[in-house]
């Protein structure tokens, strides 16, 4: 990944002006780099005095309660008091980091076509970023949204600004948006960055340990009902899927973010190249997409599902019946692999 120096300069230009009321967005279901990207930038930006507030759609999962200042982020659903929306109409700058579209803030997208006059900034890895942004730094070959804004903090202002607390962050986005350093795009520049992170003090195994084993019993137990009730594999043994209905999940104790990870398991399975996961909510089934190597479940998400994300890693949603979906899913599949894009 290189950074161009015009968007560097952008940036510089930017926030130079003293003092900005400034907000920093992040994707429904935020996750490890969306909580770690947004809260590492905003205290990059605060430091240069300028005011932050940090905003997500909805509540992100209970194993990142832990991360240094998450209490601060505001989450709109529950945001009884309404400072999402002031400090979006107040805001002279909306940084949307780790999201390609608008679309993707889903409750929280109406409030922010509201405010016609904020300077709009995308700082992101997904594929096929949407126009209307003032500046778009957009890099689908970062591993994750963390590592762009430490490439970005690291040409702006040197690796110096990065604190500890910052560093524990980035961190977590590099950690969970790779696998575990173990899907694409594994750079010398990301391992370099991870070293420079390491001299700031972090703990790896305290980070590994407070994101990956904070589960609940609840949750190992739905894992073993997943896999062991509700996974099916079709294509000669080359495509997996599971669903989850709500009334499974309620017998489970379900919080959101438990089926983190339950769709990669499948792809443990040797000859799997491509699961996906249902999983229903009131309203819609949101579908979570993986695959292996050269299959592209980016462009599934975008053909069946009305999604999108990364070539290995996509989701979109569904809003008929979960048999349907499945239906849909099997067909979709079959139409898929005829076309030549299960190799
Ligand atoms: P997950 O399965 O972890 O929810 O999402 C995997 C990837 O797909 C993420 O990078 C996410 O941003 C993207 N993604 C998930 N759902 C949607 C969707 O409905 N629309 C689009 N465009 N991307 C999605
Ligand atoms: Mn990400």
């Amino acid at each position: 990944m290189e950074l161009s120096k015009e968007h560097i300069a952008r940036l510089r230009e930017l926030l130079a002006r003293p003092a900005q009321r400034i907000v920093i967005l992040s994707h429904t279901n935020p996750d490890g780099d969306a909580v770690g990207s947004s809260l590492a930038w905003a205290e990059v930006l605060r430091g240069m005095g300028h005011a932050v507030t940090c905003i997500v759609p909805n509540k992100y999962p209970y194993f990142l309660d832990w991360m240094p200042g998450i209490e601060e982020v505001v989450v709109f659903k529950t945001d009884t008091e309404g400072r999402a929306a002031r400090a979006v109409s107040e805001a002279d700058i909306l940084f949307c980091l780790d999201f390609n579209a608008v679309s993707r803030l889903e409750i929280l997208s109406e409030t922010i076509e509201a405010n016609t006059t904020a300077v709009r900034v995308l700082i992101d890895h997904h594929l096929s970023p949407d126009k209307g942004f003032d500046l778009a730094i957009s890099h689908p070959d970062s591993s994750s949204t963390c590592f762009l804004v430490y490439s970005i903090v690291e040409a702006l202002c040197g690796t110096d600004a990065i604190t500890r607390r910052m560093a524990e962050l980035l961190y977590v986005g590099m950690m969970t948006d790779t696998g575990n350093f173990a899907f694409s795009f594994l750079t010398p520049e990301l391992f370099r960055a991870v070293a420079v992170l390491v001299e700031k003090g972090i703990r790896i195994p305290d980070i590994h340990n407070s994101v990956y084993n904070a589960y609940t019993e609840g949750r190992a137990r739905l894992f073993g009902y997943a896999i062991n009730r509700k996974m099916e594999v079709i294509q000669n043994g080359t495509v997996a899927y599971m669903s989850l209905l709500e009334s499974e999940m309620r017998r489970f104790q379900f919080q959101q973010g438990d089926s983190e990870g339950f769709v990669n398991y499948a792809l443990t399975i040797k000859k799997v190249k491509m699961s996906a996961m249902f999983l229903a909510h009131r309203k819609f089934i949101r579908v979570s997409l993986r695959s292996r190597g050269d299959v592209d479940v980016n462009l599934f998400a975008r053909k069946y599902f009305n999604g999108g994300g990364h070539k290995n890693a996509a989701g979109g949603k569904s809003f008929v019946s979960m048999r349907e979906t499945i239906d849909h899913y099997v067909r979709s599949v079959a139409e898929f692999a005829a076309e030549g894009h299960l190799g």
